[in-house]
């Protein structure tokens, strides 16, 4: 979902190793997913440094809660699986459920 990570923690290295949060584009992560759920993949795992920054250096209103929302649309994706996420970036329900599909958030 993306590479690096603007926060510095002072026990970690991976901003130094890593460079600065990038996201990759959501066209990008939502055609990879229908691709993967199109064959037998019915698990998405989205996965950053710092998953609650996704998009927010794209700008235009790119956030994490818009691409589980165009996600949560594609046919046959059972499952969602966010790592990591950075509490204070949790400042709303990420993904509303629709009528058929149930959401559920288990922190690791
Ligand atoms: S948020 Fe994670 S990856 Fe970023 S500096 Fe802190 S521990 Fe390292």
């Amino acid at each position: 979902m993306a590479d690096g990570c603007d926060r510095a923690c002072g026990f970690c290295t991976i901003a130094s190793i890593r460079g600065p949060f990038e996201s990759r584009g959501p066209d990008v992560v939502l055609e990879e997913v229908e691709r993967l759920a199109a064959g037998k993949d019915r698990e998405v795992i989205l996965l950053a440094q710092d998953l609650t920054s996704y998009g927010l250096d794209l700008g235009g209103g790119q956030d994490l809660p818009g691409l589980i929302r165009r996600i949560s649309a594609v046919p046959r994706v059972h499952w969602l699986r966010l790592l990591y996420l950075q509490p204070e970036g949790v400042t709303r329900p990420p993904a509303r459920g629709g009528r058929r599909k149930r959401y559920g958030v288990q922190l690791l």
